[in-house]
């Protein structure tokens, strides 16, 4: 397929903000698109070239960009970083520029998906000497031969920015439209008729789960093409491809948290620290975080601990992993040891100074069998049988049957103690659900909600923080993948590293991620998301989302979530109007 056909689809996406719409323009283009492109066709569509747990990433830095521009278009980089602070999208840039060198020679051959595929994946698998001036030829000689907007959406691919709005629910939906027309989806006047909701419905379950098994929309929708309704059944969770993870709502107070999840229950500590999923297949032993990012290379010990402790041929395991002071034993937050998850040498001497006790709670998978069905009271029976507890390296979630507020209230005030969050309440009698926040288990962690917020812009300081950026734009992601503004923080962030995150470290985060930079402000790549505790969440008519946080304050960095991953504008609502029943 012309790489055209592609970026046309781009264009319409990001020239409309209604989901319907959304769906139905990919829909169609699903329909059109033979199986031999389809793969590369739904990464791209995601602004992807591989698979989310996949560890080749292509990183490439906004500079390297400006060459390869410089490259491409003969125009000096001055010229170019001029274009780029008055316009701000670097995608934007190139087409322009390459539009001014176009007119000039008129040429261009025609490029094809799989060669821009091809190319882009190559730029991860570069290595060793020279690695820099290989990128900028790959991604210049796209650049040479693309007409103008396709030079746009090749750097914004390239940067990981595609920006058009394609979030998992369009792209589910787009494949029950394209490929099950008994699904009865009719789209017109831009509205959806459906005649039977349930039958629909059960399209939509079909392929959500299918999704939720694999996390490939790949997989999802060749499978769809091609097998159908029964396919799609026959997707299961493989061991070595992570899941996403089942998440629980907050619940103010044990008499609440029991409603959702009734009596008995379980009962556990709520550990500090970041989820972990462990897979196993014969000897092979493989950890995801909770943004399905492999880091098994970062955490060799407790592989280790896996293998010499954990009984069976093959599992996937739900874990948090904890760290803890070597010196005396006592949990450390989160902050802690959240630098191991992207550190890449001097992976032993982090392993002693920031050790990790894994702390086992659920397993989804054991011995060929899918246990997501199966109830949480068996699954833990499961783990209880397979782990051999060893303190400081790996035991179960200490847990405890609640009867009733009484119970609950007390093993709270221990967990606490113990230097906990707080505890998870469990539903006996519920199944595992990948990838979504039901009331299975609910979480009570007592005070105010923090949020995840994912920063966009930021601001350079003033006298002695002129060389950082000290305000942070702050944001929240809506269904359309979109980040809206939620406020400005500057609170919670503090002068040196050892004191928790700090300026100067926030600023060495931010500054490649930057995209354009007005004065002293800058916008930035949404990559970067933190935690933030708040007074309140009022109406705002200043910021886009329409709320603003009130004396936001941040609390530690989450190098553990992706963007997507950040609290949800449905979700900011409803702590909005939580807040107002009080
Ligand atoms: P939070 O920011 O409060 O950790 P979250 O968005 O990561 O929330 P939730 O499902 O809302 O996820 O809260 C549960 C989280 O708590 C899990 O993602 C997991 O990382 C952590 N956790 C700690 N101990 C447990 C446990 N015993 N059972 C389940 N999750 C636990």
């Amino acid at each position: 397929m012309e790489y055209i056909k592609l970026v046309e689809v781009c264009s319409a996406l990001e020239s409309t903000s209604k989901r319907l719409e959304k769906t139905y323009i990919i829909s169609e283009f699903l329909k059109k698109t033979k199986t031999e492109d389809l793969n590369e066709i739904i990464l791209l569509l995601q602004g992807k070239v591989f698979p989310p747990w996949d560890e080749h990433k292509i990183g490439v830095a906004s500079r390297l960009i400006l060459k390869a521009i410089n490259k491409a278009a003969g125009i000096n980089i001055t010229n170019i970083e001029k274009e780029w602070a008055k316009i701000g999208d670097l995608g934007d840039v190139a087409e322009k520029l390459i539009k001014t060198k176009k007119q000039v020679t008129l040429f261009s051959s025609s490029l094809t998906v799989k060669k821009v595929f091809n190319n882009l994946r190559k730029l991860a698998g570069l290595e060793g000497a020279g690695t820099v001036n290989r990128k900028i030829s790959l991604i210049a000689e796209l650049l040479t031969s693309s007409k103008p907007i396709e030079a746009k959406y090749i750097v914004r691919t390239v940067l990981e920015e595609m920006r058009v709005g394609t979030a998992a629910g369009t792209l589910r939906d787009s494949i029950v439209w394209a490929y099950f027309p008994e699904a009865g989806a009719v789209y017109k006047d831009k509205n959806i008729e459906v005649k039977d909701r349930e039958k629909y419905n059960h399209y939509v379950d079909i392929v959500q789960s299918a999704y939720d098994m694999s996390n490939d929309f790949s997989l999802v929708a060749n499978t769809a093409k091609s097998k159908g309704k029964k396919g799609l059944k026959e997707i299961a969770i493989k061991v070595g491809i992570p899941i996403k993870v089942m998440l629980g709502p907050k619940e103010k107070d044990a008499g609440s948290a029991l409603k959702r999840v009734g009596t008995p229950c379980q009962a556990e500590y709520k550990y500090d620290g970041f989820r972990l999923q462990i897979h196993k297949q014969d000897s092979k032993i493989t950890l995801f975080t909770r943004r399905l990012e492999n880091v098994t290379k970062q955490f060799p010990e407790v592989v280790n601990y896996v293998k010499k402790n954990v009984k069976g041929k093959s599992f996937i395991l739900d874990s948090e992993a904890v760290g803890f002071s070597p010196k005396t034993g006592e949990y450390l937050p989160f902050q802690n040891i959240s630098q191991r998850i992207k550190r890449k040498y001097d992976i032993e001497r982090m392993a002693k100074d920031f050790p990790v006790e894994l702390n086992i709670f659920d397993c989804v998978y054991y011995n060929g069998k899918n246990m997501i069905k199966e109830m949480f009271g068996k699954r833990r029976a499961i783990i209880e049988k397979i782990v051999k507890q060893e303190p400081k390296n790996i035991v179960l979630a200490k847990a405890i049957i609640a009867k009733n507020e009484k119970d609950v209230d007390k093993f709270y005030k221990e967990s606490k103690k113990a230097g906990n969050e707080g505890v998870m309440l469990k539903k006996l009698d519920a199944p595992y659900k990948p990838g979504a926040r039901v009331g299975y288990m609910v979480k009570l962690k007592g005070e105010l909600e923090a949020i995840d917020a994912v920063i966009i812009a930021a601001e350079w300081g003033e006298g002695k923080r002129a060389k950082w950026l000290s305000s942070f734009t702050l944001a929240c992601i809506d269904e359309n993948n979109s980040f809206l503004e939620i406020g400005k923080v500057g609170t919670g962030i503090k002068e040196k590293l050892e004191q928790g995150v700090s300026f100067e470290e926030l600023t060495n985060l931010l500054k490649p991620l930057i995209i354009s930079q007005k004065g002293k402000n800058v916008k930035v790549k949404p990559k970067i998301v933190v935690e933030v505790i708040y007074e309140e969440i009022q109406k705002s008519p200043t910021y886009s989302s329409g709320y603003a946080l009130r004396f936001p304050r941040v609390l530690r960095l989450r190098d553990d979530r992706s963007p997507e991953d950040a609290t949800t504008m449905d979700y900011l609502e409803d702590l909005y109007f939580e807040q107002k029943k009080k």
